[in-house]
C-alpha cells in the first residue's frame, strides 16, 4: 500500500488523514523531512498559506518539499494547499513563499467579502457520479495556467466570470474548495489513484 502523507504545519490536517483513510489509503502526518521521504505522495492541507510557508521554512522542509516534488512525486492541495503548489500567487505576503510545482498563478482570498464563503456544486473532470459540494473558505481562485495545466472544474463569480478552481498538471493536483471537510471522499480517491499509478510507474521503471 502506497503511503501517503499530510503534511502537518498547520491547518485541516486531521480532516485530510481521515478522508485518506475513508479513500482507502495508509495516512501519515508528515512535519520532518524523514517523514516526507517515507511518502509516497504528499497532501498540503487547507488553513492559512502565509503561516504555512514560514513554518515549512523553519521545519527546514521548503527545499526538500520541492525536491520531491521535481522528482515527480504526487502532491494534492487544498486551499491553503493550492496556494502552495502554485508557482506564482498574487495578493500574497510580501516573500511569501511557495512549494510551487504547478504552472500557475492563484489569486489568494480571491472571491472578496461578499463571498468570503459559499457552497456551490462543482463538476469536476475526472470524478463521476455529479458534481461534488465545493466548500469555499476565504479561497483563493486560479488566475492564469500554463500550457501543461489541466482546468478540471471552474466556478462563476458575479462580474468577475469564471475562473478555474481544480486543476492538474502531471501528478499534481490542486482545489480552490475543500473536499476534505464534506465527507465525500471521492477527490481523495482521485488522488489515492494518482499515486497507485505513480507508484507503479516507478516500481515497473526500477
Ligand atoms: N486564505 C487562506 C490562505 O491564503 C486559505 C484559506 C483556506 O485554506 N481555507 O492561505
Amino acid at each position: 500500500h502506497p503511503v501517503i502523507g499530510v503534511l502537518a504545519l498547520q491547518g485541516d490536517v486531521r480532516e485530510h488523514l481521515a478522508a485518506l483513510a475513508g479513500a482507502g489509503a495508509l495516512a501519515r502526518p508528515v512535519r520532518r523531512p524523514d517523514e516526507l521521504a517515507e511518502a509516497d505522495g504528499l497532501v498540503v492541507p487547507g488553513g492559512e498559506s502565509t503561516t504555512m510557508a514560514k513554518l515549512a521554512v523553519a521545519f527546514g522542509l521548503l527545499e526538500p518539499l520541492r525536491e520531491r516534488i521535481r522528482a515527480g512525486m504526487p502532491a494534492y492541495g487544498s486551499c491553503a494547499g493550492m496556494i502552495m503548489l502554485a508557482d506564482k500567487i498574487l495578493d500574497g505576503r510580501d516573500d511569501q513563499e511557495t512549494i510551487g510545482g504547478i504552472d500557475m498563478i492563484v489569486r489568494r482570498n480571491a472571491f472578496g467579502r461578499q463571498n468570503e464563503s459559499f457552497e456551490a456544486a462543482v463538476e469536476m473532470a475526472g470524478i463521476d457520479g455529479g458534481p461534488v459540494e465545493g466548500l469555499f473558505i476565504r479561497a483563493p481562485w486560479v488566475e492564469s495556467v500554463g500550457a501543461g495545466v489541466e482546468v478540471l472544474a471552474t466556478v462563476r463569480s458575479g462580474e468577475s466570470g469564471t475562473h478555474p478552481v481544480a486543476v492538474r498538471q502531471g501528478n499534481l493536483l490542486a482545489t480552490s474548495f475543500h473536499p476534505e471537510l464534506t465527507g465525500d471522499h471521492r477527490v481523495h480517491e482521485l488522488f489515492v489513484a494518482m499515486v497507485r499509478a505513480a507508484a507503479r510507474c516507478a516500481a515497473a521503471g526500477a
